[in-house]
């Protein structure tokens, strides 16, 4: 399928079968970042992270309060 990095409209063509395609297709909030761009908004949100205003949508660490 092709792909269109909304930041710089780089089109992109990414395998069907991917995970990234099926991700994309399934959910639309999903935006695709060419390399250069996912590389320069990674480096934002890890600064906004740092902040902690900002929240990622990876895998949230459990963390057990009741376990020291
Ligand atoms: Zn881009």
């Amino acid at each position: 399928m092709d792909v269109k990095c909304p930041i710089c409209d780089e089109v992109s063509q990414i395998d069907d079968d991917s995970p990234l395609a099926k991700c994309l297709r399934n959910r639309r909030k999903h935006l695709y970042l060419c390399p250069t761009c996912d590389e320069r908004i990674g480096k934002k949100t890890r600064k906004r992270q740092a902040t902690g205003k900002f929240h990622l949508y990876e895998e949230k660490k459990e963390v057990d309060p009741y376990i020291q």
